[in-house]
Protein backbone atom coordinates (compact mmCIF):
# COMPACT_ATOMS: atom_id res chain seq x y z
CA UNK A 1 0.00 0.00 0.00
CA UNK A 2 2.19 3.25 -1.44
CA UNK A 3 -0.99 5.56 -0.98
CA UNK A 4 -3.41 7.40 2.10
CA UNK A 5 -5.94 8.82 -0.06
CA UNK A 6 -7.10 7.90 -3.19
CA UNK A 7 -9.81 9.72 -5.82
CA UNK A 8 -11.80 7.54 -8.49
CA UNK A 9 -13.02 9.81 -11.10
CA UNK A 10 -15.85 7.88 -12.31
CA UNK A 11 -16.64 8.67 -16.15
CA UNK A 12 -18.51 5.92 -18.33
CA UNK A 13 -17.71 3.44 -15.99
CA UNK A 14 -20.53 3.82 -13.71
CA UNK A 15 -20.30 0.19 -12.14
CA UNK A 16 -18.61 -1.32 -9.12
CA UNK A 17 -17.44 -4.95 -10.85
CA UNK A 18 -14.80 -5.43 -12.87
CA UNK A 19 -13.64 -1.91 -13.37
CA UNK A 20 -10.27 -1.20 -13.71
CA UNK A 21 -9.17 2.53 -11.72
CA UNK A 22 -11.61 1.34 -8.69
CA UNK A 23 -9.65 -2.31 -8.65
CA UNK A 24 -6.24 -0.53 -9.00
CA UNK A 25 -7.02 2.39 -6.63
CA UNK A 26 -8.60 0.05 -3.81
CA UNK A 27 -4.89 -2.25 -3.86
CA UNK A 28 -3.14 0.87 -3.72
CA UNK A 29 -4.62 3.29 -0.66
CA UNK A 30 -5.26 2.95 2.56
CA UNK A 31 -8.68 5.44 1.81
CA UNK A 32 -10.10 5.65 -1.44
CA UNK A 33 -13.20 7.90 -2.09
CA UNK A 34 -15.25 8.00 -5.41
CA UNK A 35 -16.69 11.06 -7.37
CA UNK A 36 -19.15 11.60 -10.26
CA UNK A 37 -19.31 15.06 -11.88
CA UNK A 38 -22.16 16.22 -13.74
CA UNK A 39 -19.96 18.06 -16.54
CA UNK A 40 -21.32 21.99 -16.98
CA UNK A 41 -19.31 21.59 -20.05
CA UNK A 42 -20.98 18.37 -20.91
CA UNK A 43 -24.33 19.41 -19.87
CA UNK A 44 -24.32 23.24 -21.72
CA UNK A 45 -26.57 23.31 -24.70
CA UNK A 46 -28.69 20.02 -23.92
CA UNK A 47 -32.47 20.12 -23.87
CA UNK A 48 -33.82 20.73 -19.91
CA UNK A 49 -35.79 16.71 -20.74
CA UNK A 50 -32.17 15.05 -22.02
CA UNK A 51 -32.81 11.21 -21.26
CA UNK A 52 -29.89 10.77 -20.90
CA UNK A 53 -29.10 12.68 -18.19
CA UNK A 54 -31.85 11.21 -16.15
CA UNK A 55 -30.40 7.86 -17.30
CA UNK A 56 -26.94 8.64 -15.73
CA UNK A 57 -28.74 10.44 -12.98
CA UNK A 58 -30.12 6.96 -11.91
CA UNK A 59 -27.00 4.76 -13.04
CA UNK A 60 -25.46 7.40 -10.37
CA UNK A 61 -27.86 6.56 -7.59
CA UNK A 62 -27.76 3.16 -7.81
CA UNK A 63 -23.83 3.04 -8.20
CA UNK A 64 -23.95 5.18 -5.26
CA UNK A 65 -25.97 2.25 -3.75
CA UNK A 66 -23.47 -0.51 -4.51
CA UNK A 67 -20.67 1.68 -3.16
CA UNK A 68 -22.37 1.85 0.24
CA UNK A 69 -23.32 -1.39 0.34
CA UNK A 70 -19.40 -2.15 0.26
CA UNK A 71 -18.70 0.38 2.61
CA UNK A 72 -18.48 2.82 0.72
CA UNK A 73 -19.89 6.12 -1.34
CA UNK A 74 -20.12 8.03 -3.86
CA UNK A 75 -19.60 12.11 -4.09
CA UNK A 76 -21.47 13.54 -6.85
CA UNK A 77 -20.47 17.00 -7.89
CA UNK A 78 -21.60 19.44 -10.43
CA UNK A 79 -19.49 21.96 -12.54
CA UNK A 80 -16.31 22.09 -14.79
CA UNK A 81 -14.82 18.33 -14.39
CA UNK A 82 -10.89 20.39 -14.96
CA UNK A 83 -11.83 22.44 -11.78
CA UNK A 84 -13.63 20.17 -9.21
CA UNK A 85 -11.42 17.42 -9.92
CA UNK A 86 -8.29 19.24 -8.81
CA UNK A 87 -9.90 21.47 -6.02
CA UNK A 88 -11.93 17.71 -4.36
CA UNK A 89 -8.55 15.56 -4.67
CA UNK A 90 -7.04 19.04 -2.50
CA UNK A 91 -9.93 18.56 -0.07
CA UNK A 92 -9.60 15.29 0.45
CA UNK A 93 -6.09 15.32 0.20
CA UNK A 94 -6.10 12.75 -2.20
CA UNK A 95 -2.43 12.04 -3.53
CA UNK A 96 -3.40 10.39 -6.53
CA UNK A 97 -6.72 10.34 -8.97
CA UNK A 98 -7.50 6.87 -10.79
CA UNK A 99 -9.82 7.06 -13.78
CA UNK A 100 -10.01 4.65 -16.84
CA UNK A 101 -9.21 5.68 -19.88
CA UNK A 102 -11.25 8.19 -22.50
CA UNK A 103 -10.17 8.08 -26.03
CA UNK A 104 -12.56 11.06 -27.25
CA UNK A 105 -10.69 14.49 -28.29
CA UNK A 106 -12.50 16.52 -25.50
CA UNK A 107 -11.90 13.87 -22.73
CA UNK A 108 -8.53 13.52 -23.34
CA UNK A 109 -8.34 17.33 -23.48
CA UNK A 110 -9.81 17.84 -20.24
CA UNK A 111 -7.59 15.10 -18.66
CA UNK A 112 -4.24 16.36 -19.81
CA UNK A 113 -5.91 19.33 -17.72
CA UNK A 114 -6.99 17.95 -14.95
CA UNK A 115 -3.23 16.19 -14.95
CA UNK A 116 -1.25 19.66 -15.48
CA UNK A 117 -3.55 21.12 -12.09
CA UNK A 118 -3.14 17.94 -9.77
CA UNK A 119 0.62 18.03 -10.97
CA UNK A 120 1.51 21.38 -10.02
CA UNK A 121 0.01 20.46 -6.49
CA UNK A 122 2.12 17.52 -6.08
CA UNK A 123 -0.47 14.66 -7.00
CA UNK A 124 -0.76 12.39 -9.67
CA UNK A 125 -3.77 11.50 -12.40
CA UNK A 126 -3.23 7.22 -13.06
CA UNK A 127 -5.62 6.07 -15.79
CA UNK A 128 -6.10 2.73 -17.17
CA UNK A 129 -8.04 0.57 -20.08
CA UNK A 130 -11.49 -0.64 -19.62
CA UNK A 131 -13.71 0.00 -21.68
CA UNK A 132 -12.60 -1.91 -24.60
CA UNK A 133 -10.67 -5.01 -24.91
CA UNK A 134 -7.72 -3.80 -26.80
CA UNK A 135 -6.86 -0.14 -27.09
CA UNK A 136 -5.35 2.32 -30.17
CA UNK A 137 -1.84 0.70 -30.63
CA UNK A 138 -2.83 -2.52 -29.49
CA UNK A 139 -3.96 -3.95 -32.67
CA UNK A 140 -1.71 -2.77 -35.18
CA UNK A 141 -1.03 -3.93 -38.79
CA UNK A 142 2.10 -6.34 -39.56
CA UNK A 143 4.24 -3.04 -40.60
CA UNK A 144 3.33 -1.25 -36.98
CA UNK A 145 0.52 0.80 -38.75
CA UNK A 146 -3.13 1.15 -37.55
CA UNK A 147 -5.54 -0.94 -40.08
CA UNK A 148 -8.09 1.20 -41.75
CA UNK A 149 -10.17 -1.70 -42.55
CA UNK A 150 -12.73 -3.77 -40.44
CA UNK A 151 -12.00 -7.22 -41.30
CA UNK A 152 -8.38 -7.50 -41.11
CA UNK A 153 -8.66 -5.35 -37.74
CA UNK A 154 -11.34 -7.77 -36.70
CA UNK A 155 -9.18 -10.90 -37.56
CA UNK A 156 -5.46 -9.24 -35.90
CA UNK A 157 -7.71 -8.52 -32.36
CA UNK A 158 -9.30 -12.19 -32.44
CA UNK A 159 -5.67 -13.54 -32.83
CA UNK A 160 -4.33 -11.35 -30.10
CA UNK A 161 -7.34 -12.41 -27.57
CA UNK A 162 -6.40 -16.02 -28.19
CA UNK A 163 -2.84 -15.16 -27.35
CA UNK A 164 -3.61 -12.74 -24.39
CA UNK A 165 -6.93 -14.53 -22.74
CA UNK A 166 -5.95 -12.57 -19.71
CA UNK A 167 -7.44 -9.65 -21.36
CA UNK A 168 -10.67 -10.83 -20.13
CA UNK A 169 -9.27 -11.02 -16.72
CA UNK A 170 -11.93 -8.84 -14.39
CA UNK A 171 -10.63 -6.29 -12.08
CA UNK A 172 -11.90 -7.57 -8.73
CA UNK A 173 -12.96 -4.69 -6.54
CA UNK A 174 -15.42 -6.28 -4.29
CA UNK A 175 -12.55 -8.61 -2.16
CA UNK A 176 -10.58 -5.18 -1.62
CA UNK A 177 -13.65 -3.10 -0.38
CA UNK A 178 -12.19 -2.29 2.94
CA UNK A 179 -10.07 0.61 1.82
CA UNK A 180 -13.23 2.31 0.70
CA UNK A 181 -14.20 5.29 2.84
CA UNK A 182 -17.39 5.48 4.50
CA UNK A 183 -19.81 8.28 4.31
CA UNK A 184 -20.18 11.30 6.27
CA UNK A 185 -23.89 11.60 7.90
CA UNK A 186 -24.83 14.39 5.93
CA UNK A 187 -24.44 12.20 2.52
CA UNK A 188 -27.32 13.04 -0.27
CA UNK A 189 -27.07 13.18 -4.29
CA UNK A 190 -28.52 15.60 -6.11
CA UNK A 191 -31.80 16.25 -7.85
CA UNK A 192 -32.78 16.35 -11.46
CA UNK A 193 -34.12 19.66 -10.83
CA UNK A 194 -30.94 20.62 -9.09
CA UNK A 195 -28.64 19.99 -12.21
CA UNK A 196 -31.00 22.18 -14.11
CA UNK A 197 -33.24 18.91 -16.25
CA UNK A 198 -36.47 17.81 -15.54
CA UNK A 199 -37.95 14.30 -17.04
CA UNK A 200 -38.17 13.05 -19.93
CA UNK A 201 -42.14 11.79 -20.76
CA UNK A 202 -40.46 8.62 -22.38
CA UNK A 203 -37.56 8.09 -20.28
CA UNK A 204 -34.50 5.30 -21.07
CA UNK A 205 -36.00 2.16 -19.17
CA UNK A 206 -33.97 0.05 -17.06
CA UNK A 207 -30.69 2.39 -16.07
CA UNK A 208 -27.46 1.08 -14.38
CA UNK A 209 -25.94 -2.10 -13.43
CA UNK A 210 -29.52 -3.49 -12.56
CA UNK A 211 -30.83 -2.44 -15.73
CA UNK A 212 -27.57 -4.03 -17.93
CA UNK A 213 -28.18 -7.61 -16.09
CA UNK A 214 -31.78 -7.63 -16.79
CA UNK A 215 -31.07 -6.62 -20.21
CA UNK A 216 -28.10 -9.31 -20.67
CA UNK A 217 -29.99 -12.08 -19.10
CA UNK A 218 -32.84 -11.72 -21.36
CA UNK A 219 -30.94 -10.98 -24.59
CA UNK A 220 -28.42 -14.05 -23.97
CA UNK A 221 -31.81 -16.43 -24.74
CA UNK A 222 -31.73 -14.76 -28.42
CA UNK A 223 -28.27 -14.36 -28.56
CA UNK A 224 -27.95 -17.77 -30.67
CA UNK A 225 -30.51 -16.00 -33.42
CA UNK A 226 -28.86 -12.84 -33.47
CA UNK A 227 -27.21 -13.48 -36.47
CA UNK A 228 -30.27 -13.76 -38.95
CA UNK A 229 -32.62 -11.90 -37.00
CA UNK A 230 -30.60 -8.62 -35.94
CA UNK A 231 -31.77 -7.06 -39.72
CA UNK A 232 -35.53 -6.89 -39.17
CA UNK A 233 -36.25 -4.02 -37.18
CA UNK A 234 -39.82 -5.34 -36.13
CA UNK A 235 -38.12 -8.22 -34.53
CA UNK A 236 -36.98 -7.70 -30.80
CA UNK A 237 -33.48 -9.72 -31.45
CA UNK A 238 -30.54 -6.78 -30.89
CA UNK A 239 -29.56 -6.57 -27.21
CA UNK A 240 -30.17 -2.54 -26.66
CA UNK A 241 -26.88 -2.83 -24.48
CA UNK A 242 -25.26 0.14 -26.50
CA UNK A 243 -26.14 2.97 -23.73
CA UNK A 244 -25.13 0.65 -20.96
CA UNK A 245 -21.77 -0.07 -23.06
CA UNK A 246 -21.47 3.65 -23.02
CA UNK A 247 -22.20 4.53 -19.92
CA UNK A 248 -20.15 1.46 -18.60
CA UNK A 249 -22.51 0.18 -16.50
CA UNK A 250 -21.66 -3.60 -17.54
CA UNK A 251 -17.75 -4.35 -18.71
CA UNK A 252 -17.00 -5.39 -22.09
CA UNK A 253 -14.94 -8.04 -20.79
CA UNK A 254 -17.27 -9.67 -19.19
CA UNK A 255 -19.58 -9.94 -22.27
CA UNK A 256 -16.40 -11.27 -24.40
CA UNK A 257 -15.89 -14.38 -21.99
CA UNK A 258 -19.22 -14.73 -21.55
CA UNK A 259 -19.52 -14.76 -25.47
CA UNK A 260 -16.20 -17.01 -25.78
CA UNK A 261 -17.63 -19.28 -23.13
CA UNK A 262 -20.80 -19.87 -25.39
CA UNK A 263 -18.74 -20.48 -28.49
CA UNK A 264 -16.87 -22.79 -27.16
CA UNK A 265 -20.11 -24.82 -25.70
CA UNK A 266 -22.17 -24.43 -28.98
CA UNK A 267 -24.73 -22.53 -27.20
CA UNK A 268 -24.08 -19.46 -29.12
CA UNK A 269 -25.05 -20.75 -32.42
CA UNK A 270 -24.29 -18.69 -35.27
CA UNK A 271 -25.51 -15.81 -33.19
CA UNK A 272 -22.86 -15.49 -31.12
CA UNK A 273 -19.40 -14.98 -33.22
CA UNK A 274 -21.97 -12.40 -35.41
CA UNK A 275 -22.37 -10.57 -31.81
CA UNK A 276 -19.15 -10.33 -30.98
CA UNK A 277 -17.84 -8.92 -34.42
CA UNK A 278 -20.28 -5.91 -33.61
CA UNK A 279 -18.07 -5.80 -30.27
CA UNK A 280 -15.24 -5.90 -32.27
CA UNK A 281 -16.41 -2.57 -34.75
CA UNK A 282 -17.36 -0.69 -31.42
CA UNK A 283 -13.53 -0.79 -30.68
CA UNK A 284 -12.35 -0.51 -34.00
CA UNK A 285 -14.12 2.74 -34.65
CA UNK A 286 -12.60 3.73 -30.77
CA UNK A 287 -9.19 3.29 -32.70
CA UNK A 288 -9.68 5.02 -36.00
CA UNK A 289 -11.15 8.14 -33.57
CA UNK A 290 -8.14 7.58 -31.37
CA UNK A 291 -5.37 7.32 -34.18
CA UNK A 292 -7.08 9.67 -36.46
CA UNK A 293 -8.73 12.11 -34.38
CA UNK A 294 -9.36 14.28 -37.58
CA UNK A 295 -12.52 12.13 -38.60
CA UNK A 296 -14.84 14.83 -35.89
CA UNK A 297 -14.95 17.61 -38.32
CA UNK A 298 -12.55 15.92 -41.92
CA UNK A 299 -13.70 12.60 -43.77
CA UNK A 300 -11.48 9.59 -43.25
CA UNK A 301 -10.87 9.49 -47.12
CA UNK A 302 -9.58 12.60 -47.09
CA UNK A 303 -10.18 13.11 -51.07
CA UNK A 304 -13.70 12.98 -49.88
CA UNK A 305 -13.92 16.28 -48.49
CA UNK A 306 -13.79 17.91 -51.45
CA UNK A 307 -17.55 15.77 -52.74
CA UNK A 308 -19.72 19.64 -53.02
CA UNK A 309 -22.92 18.18 -50.61
CA UNK A 310 -25.95 20.52 -51.37
CA UNK A 311 -26.65 23.19 -48.70
CA UNK A 312 -28.66 25.66 -50.45
CA UNK A 313 -32.15 26.68 -48.69
CA UNK A 314 -33.92 23.73 -50.10
CA UNK A 315 -30.92 21.39 -48.31
CA UNK A 316 -32.68 23.02 -44.99
CA UNK A 317 -36.27 22.22 -45.95
CA UNK A 318 -35.16 18.66 -46.55
CA UNK A 319 -32.98 18.27 -43.65
CA UNK A 320 -35.66 18.96 -41.37
CA UNK A 321 -38.37 17.21 -42.93
CA UNK A 322 -36.16 14.30 -42.28
CA UNK A 323 -35.10 15.33 -39.16
CA UNK A 324 -39.72 15.49 -38.36
CA UNK A 325 -40.01 11.61 -40.02
CA UNK A 326 -41.84 13.43 -43.19
CA UNK A 327 -39.64 12.36 -45.85
CA UNK A 328 -42.63 10.30 -47.61
CA UNK A 329 -40.34 7.33 -47.40
CA UNK A 330 -42.00 5.14 -45.24
CA UNK A 331 -39.83 3.17 -43.52
CA UNK A 332 -36.80 6.67 -43.17
CA UNK A 333 -40.12 8.27 -41.50
CA UNK A 334 -40.47 5.42 -39.42
CA UNK A 335 -37.02 4.69 -38.04
CA UNK A 336 -36.96 9.08 -37.71
CA UNK A 337 -40.27 8.64 -35.10
CA UNK A 338 -38.37 5.81 -33.52
CA UNK A 339 -35.61 8.30 -32.77
CA UNK A 340 -37.16 11.19 -31.88
CA UNK A 341 -39.86 8.94 -29.09
CA UNK A 342 -37.56 6.75 -27.76
CA UNK A 343 -34.03 8.05 -28.51
CA UNK A 344 -32.83 4.52 -30.16
CA UNK A 345 -32.95 3.49 -33.69
CA UNK A 346 -32.41 -0.39 -35.01
CA UNK A 347 -28.77 -0.05 -36.61
CA UNK A 348 -30.08 -1.27 -39.91
CA UNK A 349 -32.13 1.92 -39.68
CA UNK A 350 -29.04 4.17 -39.10
CA UNK A 351 -27.81 2.91 -42.05
CA UNK A 352 -30.89 3.27 -44.35
CA UNK A 353 -31.98 6.63 -42.56
CA UNK A 354 -28.19 8.03 -43.02
CA UNK A 355 -27.81 6.42 -46.71
CA UNK A 356 -31.04 8.65 -47.39
CA UNK A 357 -29.98 11.91 -46.00
CA UNK A 358 -26.60 11.49 -47.62
CA UNK A 359 -27.40 9.64 -50.76
CA UNK A 360 -31.04 10.90 -51.46
CA UNK A 361 -31.43 14.15 -50.09
CA UNK A 362 -27.30 14.91 -50.85
CA UNK A 363 -27.01 16.52 -47.26
CA UNK A 364 -23.75 16.77 -45.91
CA UNK A 365 -22.93 13.49 -43.12
CA UNK A 366 -22.00 15.89 -40.53
CA UNK A 367 -25.43 17.76 -40.69
CA UNK A 368 -27.20 14.00 -39.99
CA UNK A 369 -24.58 12.84 -37.24
CA UNK A 370 -25.26 16.21 -35.27
CA UNK A 371 -28.99 15.24 -35.33
CA UNK A 372 -28.03 11.58 -34.26
CA UNK A 373 -25.61 13.13 -31.25
CA UNK A 374 -28.33 14.96 -29.75
CA UNK A 375 -30.72 12.47 -29.89
CA UNK A 376 -30.09 8.88 -29.23
CA UNK A 377 -29.49 7.37 -25.94
CA UNK A 378 -26.46 5.93 -27.19
CA UNK A 379 -24.81 8.41 -28.47
CA UNK A 380 -21.20 7.82 -28.89
CA UNK A 381 -18.58 9.84 -30.78
CA UNK A 382 -16.38 6.93 -32.61
CA UNK A 383 -19.15 4.75 -33.62
CA UNK A 384 -21.69 7.18 -34.33
CA UNK A 385 -18.78 9.52 -36.81
CA UNK A 386 -18.07 5.75 -38.06
CA UNK A 387 -21.66 5.23 -38.65
CA UNK A 388 -22.38 8.05 -40.30
CA UNK A 389 -19.31 8.33 -42.44
CA UNK A 390 -19.48 4.12 -43.57
CA UNK A 391 -22.76 5.52 -44.33
CA UNK A 392 -22.02 8.47 -46.37
CA UNK A 393 -19.04 6.48 -48.12
CA UNK A 394 -16.57 9.00 -46.70
CA UNK A 395 -15.21 6.72 -44.03
CA UNK A 396 -13.14 3.16 -43.71
CA UNK A 397 -15.12 0.91 -45.53
CA UNK A 398 -14.04 -1.65 -48.15
CA UNK A 399 -17.02 -0.66 -49.65
CA UNK A 400 -16.93 1.25 -52.97
CA UNK A 401 -18.68 5.04 -52.87
CA UNK A 402 -21.65 3.70 -55.62
CA UNK A 403 -23.40 1.89 -52.41
CA UNK A 404 -26.65 3.45 -52.47
CA UNK A 405 -29.50 2.06 -50.34
CA UNK A 406 -32.89 1.80 -52.06
CA UNK A 407 -35.33 2.78 -49.57
CA UNK A 408 -38.47 1.05 -50.84
CA UNK A 409 -36.09 -2.08 -51.64
CA UNK A 410 -34.66 -1.72 -47.77
CA UNK A 411 -38.24 -1.45 -46.66
CA UNK A 412 -39.45 -4.88 -48.17
CA UNK A 413 -36.53 -6.82 -47.21
CA UNK A 414 -36.16 -5.88 -44.21
CA UNK A 415 -39.83 -4.85 -42.76
CA UNK A 416 -41.72 -7.10 -45.52
CA UNK A 417 -44.99 -7.14 -43.66
CA UNK A 418 -44.31 -3.06 -43.11
CA UNK A 419 -45.04 -4.02 -39.15
CA UNK A 420 -42.30 -1.96 -38.20
CA UNK A 421 -43.56 1.21 -40.31
CA UNK A 422 -47.29 0.11 -38.91
CA UNK A 423 -45.89 1.23 -35.17
CA UNK A 424 -44.85 4.74 -36.08
CA UNK A 425 -47.14 5.81 -38.76
CA UNK A 426 -50.26 4.22 -37.82
CA UNK A 427 -51.74 6.58 -40.28
CA UNK A 428 -50.67 3.91 -42.85
CA UNK A 429 -51.36 1.00 -41.08
CA UNK A 430 -54.52 -0.24 -42.82
CA UNK A 431 -52.09 -0.08 -46.56
CA UNK A 432 -51.54 -3.56 -47.20
CA UNK A 433 -47.89 -5.17 -46.76
CA UNK A 434 -47.22 -4.55 -50.17
CA UNK A 435 -48.15 -1.12 -50.35
CA UNK A 436 -46.91 0.08 -47.31
CA UNK A 437 -43.57 0.30 -48.81
CA UNK A 438 -44.01 3.22 -51.50
CA UNK A 439 -48.00 4.96 -51.04
CA UNK A 440 -47.13 6.52 -53.46
CA UNK A 441 -47.19 3.67 -56.05
CA UNK A 442 -50.54 2.09 -55.03
CA UNK A 443 -53.33 1.96 -56.72
CA UNK A 444 -55.94 4.97 -55.53
CA UNK A 445 -58.35 2.79 -54.57
CA UNK A 446 -55.97 0.93 -52.19
CA UNK A 447 -55.35 4.31 -50.75
CA UNK A 448 -58.74 4.91 -50.36
CA UNK A 449 -59.77 1.59 -48.77
CA UNK A 450 -57.11 2.13 -46.31
CA UNK A 451 -57.95 5.77 -45.84
CA UNK A 452 -55.10 7.37 -46.77
CA UNK A 453 -54.79 10.72 -48.37
CA UNK A 454 -51.34 11.47 -49.66
CA UNK A 455 -50.38 14.97 -49.12
CA UNK A 456 -52.76 15.21 -46.36
CA UNK A 457 -52.21 12.21 -43.99
CA UNK A 458 -48.99 11.53 -45.25
CA UNK A 459 -46.66 12.90 -47.20
CA UNK A 460 -45.78 12.35 -51.03
CA UNK A 461 -41.82 11.53 -51.10
CA UNK A 462 -39.73 14.87 -51.13
CA UNK A 463 -37.46 13.39 -53.68
CA UNK A 464 -37.16 11.20 -56.86
CA UNK A 465 -35.02 8.14 -55.38
CA UNK A 466 -33.87 6.96 -59.15
CA UNK A 467 -32.98 10.86 -60.21
CA UNK A 468 -31.10 11.20 -56.88
CA UNK A 469 -29.13 8.36 -57.09
CA UNK A 470 -27.69 9.66 -60.56
CA UNK A 471 -27.01 13.06 -58.68
CA UNK A 472 -25.45 10.86 -56.29
CA UNK A 473 -23.24 9.04 -58.46
CA UNK A 474 -22.29 12.67 -60.30
CA UNK A 475 -21.25 13.87 -57.08
CA UNK A 476 -18.93 11.07 -56.31
CA UNK A 477 -17.34 10.86 -59.92
CA UNK A 478 -16.72 15.03 -59.91
CA UNK A 479 -14.47 13.67 -56.87
CA UNK A 480 -12.38 11.05 -59.03
CA UNK A 481 -12.22 12.48 -61.64
CA UNK A 482 -10.36 15.75 -60.09
P1 LIG B 1 -26.40 -4.95 -30.78
O1 LIG B 1 -26.74 -5.36 -32.15
O2 LIG B 1 -26.89 -5.77 -29.66
O3 LIG B 1 -24.80 -4.87 -30.72
C1 LIG B 1 -24.07 -4.99 -29.49
C2 LIG B 1 -23.17 -3.81 -29.29
O4 LIG B 1 -22.14 -3.78 -30.28
C3 LIG B 1 -23.86 -2.48 -29.38
O5 LIG B 1 -24.50 -2.18 -28.17
C4 LIG B 1 -22.70 -1.56 -29.70
O6 LIG B 1 -21.96 -1.22 -28.55
C5 LIG B 1 -21.83 -2.42 -30.59
N1 LIG B 1 -22.14 -2.20 -32.00
C6 LIG B 1 -23.08 -2.82 -32.72
N2 LIG B 1 -23.04 -2.39 -34.01
C7 LIG B 1 -22.05 -1.47 -34.06
C8 LIG B 1 -21.52 -0.67 -35.12
N3 LIG B 1 -21.98 -0.73 -36.37
N4 LIG B 1 -20.54 0.20 -34.81
C9 LIG B 1 -20.04 0.27 -33.56
N5 LIG B 1 -20.50 -0.47 -32.53
C10 LIG B 1 -21.48 -1.33 -32.78
N6 LIG B 1 -23.61 2.89 -31.84
C11 LIG B 1 -23.43 3.51 -30.66
O7 LIG B 1 -23.20 2.84 -29.64
N7 LIG B 1 -23.50 4.87 -30.55
C12 LIG B 1 -23.76 5.66 -31.63
O8 LIG B 1 -23.80 6.89 -31.50
C13 LIG B 1 -23.97 5.03 -32.89
N8 LIG B 1 -24.29 5.76 -33.98
C14 LIG B 1 -24.46 5.12 -35.20
C15 LIG B 1 -24.73 5.89 -36.34
C16 LIG B 1 -24.90 5.28 -37.57
C17 LIG B 1 -25.18 6.13 -38.79
C18 LIG B 1 -24.79 3.88 -37.68
C19 LIG B 1 -24.97 3.21 -39.00
C20 LIG B 1 -24.53 3.11 -36.56
C21 LIG B 1 -24.36 3.70 -35.30
N9 LIG B 1 -24.09 2.96 -34.14
C22 LIG B 1 -23.88 3.60 -32.95
C23 LIG B 1 -23.90 1.49 -34.21
C24 LIG B 1 -25.16 0.63 -33.98
O9 LIG B 1 -26.22 1.09 -34.77
C25 LIG B 1 -25.60 0.61 -32.50
O10 LIG B 1 -24.51 0.31 -31.67
C26 LIG B 1 -26.69 -0.45 -32.28
O11 LIG B 1 -27.80 -0.21 -33.11
C27 LIG B 1 -27.12 -0.44 -30.82
O12 LIG B 1 -28.13 -1.38 -30.59
P2 LIG B 1 -27.87 -2.68 -29.72
O13 LIG B 1 -27.19 -2.33 -28.45
O14 LIG B 1 -29.15 -3.41 -29.64
O15 LIG B 1 -26.81 -3.42 -30.65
Amino acid sequence: MTLRNSLVWFRRDLRVDDHAALHHALLSSRHVFGVFVFDTDILAGLPPDDRRVQFLLDSVRELDARLRSLGGYLIVRHGRAAQVIPALAAELDAESVFANRDYEPQALARDRAVLETLRAAGRSLQTFKDQVIFERDEVLTLAGGPYSVFTPYKNAWLKRLAREPEALRPFETAPHAAALAPAPADHALPSLAALGFVPNAAPIARPGMSGAEHLLAQFEERLARYDHDRDYPALDATSRLSVHLRFGTLSVRRLVAMLQARIADGSGGAGAPVWLAELVWREFYMMILARHPRVVTQSFKQAFDAVAWDDGPDADALLAAWCAGRTGYPLVDAAMLQLERTGFMHNRLRMVTASFLTKDLGIDWRRGERWFALKLNDYELASNNGGWQWAASTGCDAQPWFRIFNPVTQSKRFDPDGDFIRQYLPQLARLSGAAIHAPWLARPGALAQAGVVLGMDYPRPIVDHDAAREKTLARFKAIRAA
